[in-house]
């Protein structure tokens, strides 16, 4: 019902030439997936390039940020409009990398729902709880505030293009895999903020992704979650054989 979707973000890594080459290599190892949506995240230097290289493949395009302003005055910033322009399909948004390291916080990340909510691209929103908030007893507060303040005002209609990414941050980059009955507690968790705020037909409909050290070895049991609708993966993401292996995960 919900068609899982394995998403690479390659962070800031891969000149343009590597970036084909890698998004070229995947489209044709997974020539024969037809029921998993494929993404892949490269940096901003090669989107175009690689959105070129993929072009009439069902492989799909994200950004991996971008900036609440359709044009203006904002040195150094990319758009959404100027994204879509060059064939992306969707913009991740909230990573957790951007929110500790730039310090991004729920309002601004808000911003950027809306305006990409004003295009055709859809949005990969990042949420998920720090360590310490996870030990401390606050991983259901954090996630109720990132879902709450992030989707602020975000109107129902506009919930079709919005996949959401449960990425624990003590997961991400460090080989600490929540365990699959971790996953599918926060994803059952995120699903019924989802039916509080919209309702049980969006709740139903919205593909959650797990994100945080997938590896073709932890890959299965995690999809096997009723919950986690598939994948967002960064180092493996950059090795093809491991992205293959989990974009081709085995049902178990
Ligand atoms: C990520 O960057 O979103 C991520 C999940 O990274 P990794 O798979 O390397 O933990």
């Amino acid at each position: 019902m919900r068609t899982p979707i394995i998403a690479g973000n390659w962070k800031l890594h891969n000149t343009r030439d590597q970036a084909i080459a890698l998004s070229t290599g995947i489209k044709s190892q997974t020539s024969d997936v037809t029921d998993v949506e494929i993404v892949v995240a490269p940096v901003f230097t090669a989107l175009n390039a690689v959105a070129d290289a993929l072009r009439g493949s069902s492989i799909k395009v994200a950004a991996q940020n971008c900036y609440p302003q359709a044009q203006g005055a904002f040195t150094g910033e990319v758009s959404p409009q100027l994204v879509e322009d060059i064939g992306c399909n969707y913009v991740i948004i909230g990573h957790s990398e951007r929110r500790q390291l730039f310090g991004e916080d729920d309002a601004f990340i808000n911003r950027k729902v809306h305006a990409l909510a004003e295009t055709g691209l859809g949005t990969i929103l990042c949420i998920g709880e720090t360590l310490a908030e996870r030990e401390s007893g606050q991983m259901f507060n954090v996630l109720r505030r990132q879902v709450c303040e992030g989707l602020k005002g975000l109107g129902i209609e506009s919930m079709v293009r919005v996949v959401i990414a449960y990425e624990p941050v003590w997961a991400i980059g460090t080989g600490k895999t929540a365990s699959d009955q971790q996953a599918q507690e926060s994803h059952a968790f995120i699903r019924s903020l989802l039916d509080e705020l919209y309702g049980a037909q969006v709740a139903g409909a919205t593909r959650i992704l797990y994100g945080g050290s997938v590896k073709p070895d932890n890959v299965d049991g995690l999809m096997a979650q009723p919950d986690v609708d598939g994948a967002l993966v960064g180092g493996a993401s950059l090795k093809p054989a491991d992205f293959v292996r989990i974009i081709k995960f085995q049902k178990v």
